[in-house]
């Protein structure tokens, strides 16, 4: 079988193509697009996604001002500041970034963004609504793997679609997306943990795997049906024998070759959408004002 590479950073591009249409409408209405992201403390991983969000986001002429509150402050001062984001007006979208430090309260903090400023879907208000399929904003991993399938013309609908990795960001949001009664849903949905016996017996059932778990090679092509869709979500920093750092996903990638109709390397597959997501989520808050 043929396995066709699915190209995120293509998909990428093009969605930007389209967002930059949204974008300078709103410009031409003198409504600058702009986003708060905000760290507590510096983890440097998170660090390098908000440059990378800073980055794509100038093409597209939104502004992005960054905030980084020092790990040794409080609640109440986390909760201060993002008030003060939420009340401004120039500020369209807030995201923050994780980890949260173990210190902070983090549902308080949660809690506190403005739902309809939430375009990444942190606040539980918001995350709640994705559960009952009317929401402003879903994650953007989650709706990252939906538009790959949506781009790649892989409908869902009386599929069985398993979902290996159940957090709160990626795993739960997606089964509650792929199960809604409408386009780009009504998948047959089975979520995989840490905690589930026999992972390949899920894994061969399934016409489309989502894996986001954050182990690198966990997903093999024996694991897999003939003809699977494998969506890999997971992003793994591994040392190679020669000591350099490489980024890996979830799946195996050289396994599934020849097993899967479809796969998305790391990098290049889902991340890229991603951010592209959450931009989108920031422009239609933007838009909602107009
Ligand atoms: P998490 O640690 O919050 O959750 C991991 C999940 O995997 C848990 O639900 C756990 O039950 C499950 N799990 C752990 N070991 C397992 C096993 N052996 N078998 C089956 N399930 C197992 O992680 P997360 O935040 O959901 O992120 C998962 C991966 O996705 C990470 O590699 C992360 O870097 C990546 N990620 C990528 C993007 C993107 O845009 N591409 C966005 C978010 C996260």
């Amino acid at each position: 079988m043929k396995t066709i590479i699915i190209d995120g950073r293509a998909i990428a591009n093009e969605i930007r193509e389209e967002l930059s249409h949204t974008t300078s409408d709103l410009i031409a209405k003198n409504i600058i697009p702009r986003m708060a992201v905000l760290h507590i403390g510096e983890d440097p991983s998170s660090l390098s996604y908000t440059k990378s969000i800073k980055k794509i986001s100038s093409k597209l002429n939104i502004e992005v001002d960054i905030y980084t509150i020092e790990e040794n402050t409080n609640d109440v001062h986390v909760i201060k500041e993002i008030k003060r984001l939420n009340d401004d007006k120039k500020i369209h979208g807030i995201l923050i970034q994780e980890p949260i430090p173990s210190s902070f309260n983090r549902e308080d903090i949660l809690l506190s963004i403005s739902p309809f400023k939430d375009i990444d879907c942190m606040n539980p208000i918001n995350l709640g609504r994705v559960m009952r399929g009317e929401f402003p904003f879903a994650p953007s991993t989650p709706l990252g793997v939906l538009k790959v399938l949506e781009q790649e013309n892989i409908d869902v609908e009386e599929k069985h679609v398993v979902i290996v990795g159940r957090s709160t960001i990626v795993g739960k949001p997606l089964a509650n997306l792929l199960l809604i009664k409408g386009k780009g849903g009504n998948a047959t949905v089975t979520v995989c943990h840490s905690k589930t016996r026999n992972l390949p017996f899920f894994t061969k059932m399934a016409d489309v795997v989502v894996v986001a778990v954050g182990r690198p090679k966990l997903i093999k092509g024996d694991m897999l049906q003939h003809g699977a869709v494998v969506i890999d979500v997971g992003i793994n920093d591994v040392i190679d024998k020669d000591g350099k750092h490489r980024l890996v996903g979830d799946v195996d990638f050289d396994s599934v070759i020849g097993i899967a109709s479809y796969v998305t390397p790391v990098p290049g597959g889902v991340g890229p959408v991603t951010t592209l997501m959450l931009l989108s989520n920031l422009i239609t808050a933007a838009t909602r004002k107009v």
